[in-house]
């Protein structure tokens, strides 16, 4: 923890100095996906973005709690306070109980996030498991006079509050610049101001997804979630507030208004965005009827798309941009990050062919000097390309030893690999995709070892006794470690 990490905080629109509220612990809070639909390209870019933040803050020896939420419950159609919930709607649709939809969506999204190998979250909390605590943030709220019931709804009154504090300061909006943008919805009649926004709703008739509360049996306002199970799981005060920039208005922006409305001050100290995907030009997503899922990328099948990517390769092109920059989708620019790919995996595999030589030109230093390129960009605002051009300076050295155009001592070497693989695996989260994935492959290694072991057991049966000591000894040299039981025998392999 002795290097100065800087990362840019969309609150006061400069890169600052990163110290977390806590010496040695870092909270982070990043908005989940909302449950209702596969994941697309567009779910995958603040996942990784933000699994890259989680993997280099570990790193750097922080105890990191992330908290990623399911929103299962409150995000209506038209993002605002209007139309029918998301899942809600799906589940009318597909006759489902809504959190059947809720369930399936977020086994297909964590699935789709460990093909992609994102880390999952310390703790993944749902907004339909927090009613109670959101219930609680509104009370205190029009404790404090910043919301106000009508017809059993509740509304945050956002002009009260532009009175006494200031809305707007994440977004840069301001008031009249939110009035104008406002679109005239039925049922706004409700509210005092176009502006405000809902924290309660009471639910109509036809509405599945309620809960009792104080005002009505309805349900909570979108924004509620976050501020409630951020505080619960973090504190009044955390470090990290994530997401994608689409977010910043109107739903970071209400999240500091609930939490100032409620407790006094600010819950965040750094509010982190990441950029859009774009696809010709415009933001891939659900709302623009636009987007391709995870899946349909990994199978090939849509019909923008010339072939399948896979997984990691769908990770090296996020990660090939600055989480900041957006990054528009094309079939040229997913194949060039899948040979940019191949070719680091390449070298990765290769490094493990070289023969160190007693005089070798390359040392220790090498290594160490590769290690603090890549820290200096990732200490710059989490700069992934820049680390990924050092990676590939990396390659074209590990090239020349192999071709014996360079030389490398025994500690250089060792050093390199260290440091290749933590930069490589550890933090940008990349893993070899060579015969079908690591994954298929152990697991058919396995089954040979099963096999020879079956074999071993019919060997004793018959009393063969060197059948079967060849069989576990030479098992033993390839550092398969087997045990016998009464029931058989066991095998474990010592790396
Ligand atoms: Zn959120």
């Amino acid at each position: 923890m002795t290097r100065s990490l800087f990362l840019y905080n969309t609150r006061s629109r400069r890169k600052e100095l990163f110290k977390p509220l806590t010496e040695g612990h870092v909270g982070m809070y990043v908005c989940g996906p909302t449950v209702y639909g596969d994941a697309h390209l567009g779910h995958a870019r603040p996942a990784i973005t933000f699994d890259l933040v989680f993997r280099y803050l570990k790193h750097l020896g922080y105890k990191v709690r992330y908290v990623r939420n399911i929103t299962d419950v409150g995000h209506l159609e038209h993002d605002a306070d209007e139309g029918e919930d998301k899942i809600a709607k799906k589940a009318r649709l597909e006759q489902l109980e809504p959190m059947e939809v809720a369930q399936y969506y977020t086994n297909r999204f964590n699935r789709a996030m460990d093909k992609l190998n994102v880390l999952p979250p310390s703790i993944e909390p749902h907004a339909t498991g927090h009613i109670i605590e959101q219930e609680e943030l509104v009370k205190e709220i029009m404790k404090n006079g910043y919301a106000y019931e009508s017809n059993g709804s509740i509304y945050f009154d956002v002009v009260k509050y532009n009175k006494d504090h200031k809305y707007g300061v994440l977004s840069g909006r301001n008031l009249e610049d939110v009035h104008d943008a406002s679109r005239e919805l039925d049922g706004v009649g409700e509210k005092k101001h176009q502006v405000d926004f809902a924290l309660w709703k009471k639910a109509q008739p036809e509405h599945i997804m309620r809960w009792p509360s104080p005002w009505s049996e309805g349900f909570p306002g979108w924004h509620c979630e976050c501020t409630a199970m951020g505080r619960k799981y973090l504190g009044t005060h955390f470090d990290i507030h994530g997401g994608g920039m689409d977010l910043v208005f109107p739903h970071h922006e209400c999240e500091i208004a609930q939490a100032v409305a409620s407790q006094g001050d600010e819950m965040v100290k750094y509010w982190m965005h990441n950029n859009m995907i774009t696809i010709a030009g415009k933001k891939m997503g659900k709302s623009y009827n636009n987007f391709i899922t995870l899946d349909q990328f990994f199978q090939g099948t849509h019909e923008l798309l010339e072939q399948p990517y896979s997984p990691m390769t769908i990770r090296f092109f996020i990660l090939q941009a600055h989480y900041r920059s957006t990054v528009d989708f094309s079939n040229e620019a997913l194949q060039a990050s899948q040979k940019g790919f191949e070719r680091l995996m390449d070298a990765v595999a290769q490094l493990e062919r070289i023969t160190p030589q007693a005089q070798g030109s390359l040392t220790e230093a090498y290594a160490e000097e590769v290690n603090e390129k890549c820290a200096t960009a990732m200490d710059d605002d989490f700069n992934s390309p820049i680390v990924i051009s050092h990676l590939f300076d990396v390659t074209r050295v590990i090239n020349q030893l192999a071709d014996g155009q360079a030389t490398i001592t025994a500690a250089g070497l060792e050093a390199l690999k260290k440091v290749v693989h933590t930069w490589v695996f550890d933090i940008l989260g990349l893993k070899s995709e060579a015969e079908g994935g690591n994954a298929a492959r152990e697991e058919a290694y396995g089954q040979a070892v099963d096999l020879l072991l079956s074999l071993r057991a019919k060997a004793k049966a018959q009393k063969d006794w060197a059948t079967s000591d060849q069989i576990r000894d030479e098992l033993a040299r390839l550092g398969f470690e087997v045990k016998d039981t009464k029931d058989g025998a066991t095998w474990k392999l010592n790396k």
